[in-house]
């Protein structure tokens, strides 16, 4: 059916991504409504603060992860 209910999958994914910290694979959630974004996120097993950086415009999916924390 082509309705405009939106479904789950359409503006949030679920992406599995390594910690830089300590390489274990974690699960985020990307709104793919914001064409770029970086944020960080703390790792759910060594809690350690990684940023998170995405660029999804024309579809490119760039998705890139880092433990620096600011690079200014
Ligand atoms: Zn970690």
């Amino acid at each position: 059916m082509d309705s405009q209910s939106e479904s789950f999958d359409g503006y949030l994914k679920e992406k599995d991504i390594e910690c830089p910290n300590c390489g274990e694979i974690i699960s985020i959630i990307i709104d793919q409504t914001i064409k770029i974004q970086e944020y960080t996120e703390d790792c759910s097993v060594c809690c350690q603060a990684m940023i998170i950086r995405v660029n999804l415009d024309d579809e490119f999916n760039q998705l890139s992860i880092s433990n620096e924390t600011d690079p200014f």
